[in-house]
């Protein structure tokens, strides 16, 4: 039997402009086809990342992997919709600024299931965005938080995405993405500015990784392609499926 998706709008809330692709892009995929408005929330610009020969520069660099997320997230709904926090790479931090902007985008897109990282995952920026999402979102149900748009009427339920390469990082359950990996490897694909990192000593084939770790979460749960999750077991954040 195939369960159907119950969240109707599910937001992603990503610290970089490909992390999507390796994590939770098959999962939102699926939403999509059960009929989720969904969105993804990019907080940093990706600007430290490889730069492609002719880019010069991080501001650049930003522009390119702002094209390249968008030309991802068209490969995955023709209506999903891109928010772009802007912060320069390495910066992200659960700060007050930053929460009230993704209070913003919160109130703007309302989801009823945020998927954001954990604060194991490796990177400095997945770890702030992890503590980053779980504030904003909490604040954006709250009528004492003000910025001239409605109060979401309860915080949304929260998910973890796996880690890269899911080191310490214990799933709560998996997705079935196997109808999907092929389009999680397109839309990778659209991030063409990274990819070329592969010749790079020390940078990982993303493709790869990619789908070594979608089989081998497809294996631990009986199925050929898999993303996995944790949820958050807070007050008010858990939803009945
Ligand atoms: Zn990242």
């Amino acid at each position: 039997m195939r369960i159907q998706f119950v969240a109707q709008r599910v937001l992603a809330v990503m610290a970089h402009p490909d992390d999507l692709e390796l994590l939770c892009a098959g999962t939102l995929a699926r939403a999509v086809q059960d009929g989720a408005a969904v969105g993804v929330c990019v907080v940093c610009r990706g600007d430290r990342g490889g730069a492609p020969p002719g880019v010069s520069g991080p501001e650049e660099l930003a522009a390119v992997r702002r094209g390249e997320a968008e030309a991802a997230l068209r490969l995955l709904s023709p209506e999903a919709e891109l928010f772009w926090l802007d912060v320069p790479d390495s910066q992200a931090q659960d700060s007050p600024q930053l929460r009230q902007a993704l209070l913003g985008v919160l109130r703007r897109f309302r989801p009823t299931l945020l998927v954001t990282h954990t604060a194991c995952d490796y990177h400095a920026d997945h770890q702030a965005v992890a503590h980053l999402a779980q504030a904003a979102s909490w604040m954006a149900a709250s009528p004492g938080q003000q910025d001239g748009q409605e109060p979401l009427p309860c915080p949304p339920e929260l998910w973890q995405a796996d880690t890269v390469l899911g080191l310490d990082f214990q799933p709560h359950f998996y997705i079935d993405i196997s109808e999907y990996l092929e389009l999680k490897r397109r839309m990778l694909r659209c991030h063409r500015s990274q990819l070329a990192r592969a010749d790079e000593e020390g940078f990982s084939d993303l493709d790869q990784l990619l789908v070594q770790q979608a089989r081998w979460r497809g294996a631990q749960s009986g199925v050929a392609a898999a993303e996995a999750f944790c949820t958050l077991p807070r007050w008010k954040r858990l939803g009945a499926w």
